[in-house]
């Protein structure tokens, strides 16, 4: 899907063959067997990869992903989308995401921290401040990034805050940064609403997916004054037509972990959740869940793409046909988690901190103007959205690759 869109792209950019495979192809891959040992004294491998997308605009950045289905292609995917993302929002980084194969939920927190450790020291010689930066994606927290910045200090010798992002604020964390990406999406679908003559007031949203991105968003779009009609997780779909009261949902999944037996809503499938009418229906956890099942029967008027490639090529050929929905494609829809990311290095990097106040106001900067250069781009190449977010970021990779030069 990645390789596909990233062709597409060049193509319209008309891109010099010399250079499509040097912008394509990721410049690390790591695959590594990393051994646990389980409380029952088992020793399991798990394994875990991390890709760097390219490193010629500083140093890679992306989330490190736990779930059953991580391979090195996908996380490969996800590395390329990080680029693309990065460039897109103007950040200094290259693209990079790491993950391991396993369902952390079937973990103790000891053997989570034993393999969150013993990852990160299979990667140091590979990540550092200035080289790769992991933050948080599917199945990982802000307490796995603490014992992955506790144990590359530990080999560093000293406290090395900017090795990680998304981390607790009491150790060189961000304000703002757990909250960042969900928020963002918010943010970003209610300024579409905005274009598109929506109230908030009276705005509907279906959130699929109710992990760290899908309930900050459902959070902020309360905030923002609009009902969430529907949620899910991998236990199944609500959806109560009145709005879903988000607080006692996630006390729910903080007491239970998941939204199972939640009685406060009408349980329903995740096929009918995602073709639910709505104004925004957010995809907040896997890829390709908008697929060619479901594109010509989904009845929202905006899709926040909140996950990394929730829409297939093939659906997304559908949607570009359908001028009932506006798509914010997952690059710059999910962007303010990275964003914020960012902020959270360079004040690592410069041992100052933020009031949440400032981190806001520098996000919706960033994400407004990321949003206005897509929009120009649009309409300077008539071309979809998604293809002008993509065009944008990978033409700033292009070019920074052509300016260095290649090296004998
Ligand atoms: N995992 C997030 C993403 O896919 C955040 C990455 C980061 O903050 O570096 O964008």
């Amino acid at each position: 899907m990645a390789c596909k869109q990233f062709d597409r792209a060049a193509n319209i950019l008309q891109m010099d063959t010399k250079l499509r495979q040097r912008v394509k192809l990721p410049k690390r891959c790591m695959a590594v067997s990393c051994p646990v040992q389980l409380d029952n004294g088992e020793v399991v491998i798990y394994e875990g990869f991390r890709v760097q997308h390219h490193l010629t605009m500083g140093p890679t950045k992306g989330g490190l992903r736990f779930h059953p289905k991580v391979d090195l292609g996908e996380v490969a995917a996800l590395a390329m989308w990080m680029s693309w993302k990065c460039a897109l929002v103007g950040l200094p980084y290259g693209g990079a995401k790491g993950g391991i194969s396993v369902d952390p939920q079937k973990l103790s927190l000891s053997e989570l921290e034993h393999l969150s450790r013993r990852y990160m020291q299979e990667m140091i010689p590979f990540v550092g401040p200035n080289t790769d930066v992991m933050a948080p994606d599917m199945g990982t927290n802000e307490q796995v990034m603490a014992w992955m910045m506790d144990t590359y200090s530990n080999h560093i010798g000293s406290s090395v805050h900017a090795i990680v992002t998304g981390k607790p604020v009491g150790i060189g964390g961000s304000q703002g940064r757990r909250e960042a990406t969900g928020h963002g999406v918010a943010y970003l679908t209610k300024s579409y609403m905005k274009d598109l003559g929506i109230k908030p007031s009276e705005a509907t949203v279906v959130i699929q997916g109710f992990g760290n991105v899908g309930s900050e968003a459902a959070i902020a779009f309360n905030n923002f004054g609009m009902k969430v009609i529907g949620i899910s997780d991998v236990s199944g779909a609500y959806y109560n037509k009145n709005g879903i009261d988000i607080k006692a949902a996630l006390q729910h999944t903080a007491k239970n972990l998941t939204l199972e037996g939640w009685k406060e809503a009408e349980s329903i499938t995740n096929a009918e959740l995602l073709e639910l009418k709505c104004d925004a229906l957010v995809p907040a956890a896997l890829e390709q869940v908008i697929n060619k099942e479901n594109a010509a029967k989904i009845q929202c008027r905006i899709l926040a793409e909140a996950a990394n490639g929730p829409t297939t090529n093939s659906a997304d050929t559908t949607l570009s046909k359908r001028d009932d929905v506006t798509t914010i494609p997952d690059i710059l829809c999910n962007s303010g988690g990275v964003i914020v990311s960012y902020f959270e290095w360079v004040q690592d990097l410069q041992s100052t901190f933020w009031t949440r106040e400032e981190v806001i106001q520098k996000l919706y900067k960033v994400l407004d103007r990321a949003k206005q250069q897509t929009e120009e781009q649009k309409t300077k190449l008539k071309v979809s959205r998604r293809e002008a977010a993509l065009t944008l970021g990978i033409h700033r990779v292009a070019e920074a690759k052509r300016i260095r030069g290649l090296f004998p």
